[in-house]
């Protein structure tokens, strides 16, 4: 994950790209269809759901616009960059989700602020201090935060607690 800018005056404001399209604009990062995919997936706008996707220049100008802002903007360990403030923020609840990947850490987290979702790349080295200073959660718990702190079940409740102590595949195998 290297700190990439993309040169936003390749893109033509009134012009609809596709996927493809993309991926030629910017040649020189050799962009594959699953990064353009990822990048609908984190708030890319694309025309309507009928394939080929088709994405405004506009909005990929923008879109690529915060991209640039983000990878620009140097985040302390404990915060992240947030799509919708456009700015570094620190985490709900201090929870965060770790997704190991091949060479980093895939890690999200709630903004304070908004309640959106944000993601930042940590190294491997990191995951130490990661444990140390953040309630490590599941994924399908922190993107969940919002309804979670309004459900009183309490056997959900239990199971989360026990998912947070990798408790689950035990659960699992009973409920089986
Ligand atoms: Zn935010």
């Amino acid at each position: 994950m290297g700190k990439r800018i993309y040169p936003l005056n390749k893109i033509k404001y009134w012009y609809c790209y596709d996927i493809n399209d993309i991926c030629d604009l910017y040649q020189e990062f050799d962009l594959s269809d699953r990064t353009i995919f990822s990048w609908i997936r984190k708030g890319l706008s694309k025309i309507d759901d009928k394939r080929p996707f088709l994405i405004r220049g506009y909005d990929l100008k923008n879109f690529l616009g915060n991209m640039n802002k983000s990878n620009k903007c140097q985040t302390k360990f404990d915060q992240m960059f947030c799509m919708s403030c456009k700015d570094a923020r620190n985490f709900y609840q201090n929870q965060i989700a770790i997704e190991m990947k091949n060479n980093f850490l895939s890690v999200k987290a709630i903004c304070r602020t908004c309640k959106g979702v944000m993601n930042k790349s940590y190294k491997l080295d990191d995951f130490g201090d990661l444990k140390r200073k953040f309630n490590m959660v599941e994924k399908l718990q922190l993107s969940d935060c919002k309804t979670l702190l309004l459900k009183t079940d309490l056997q959900i409740q239990e199971k989360i607690n026990l998912k947070q102590l990798n408790l689950i595949d035990l659960i699992d195998e009973k409920e089986k």
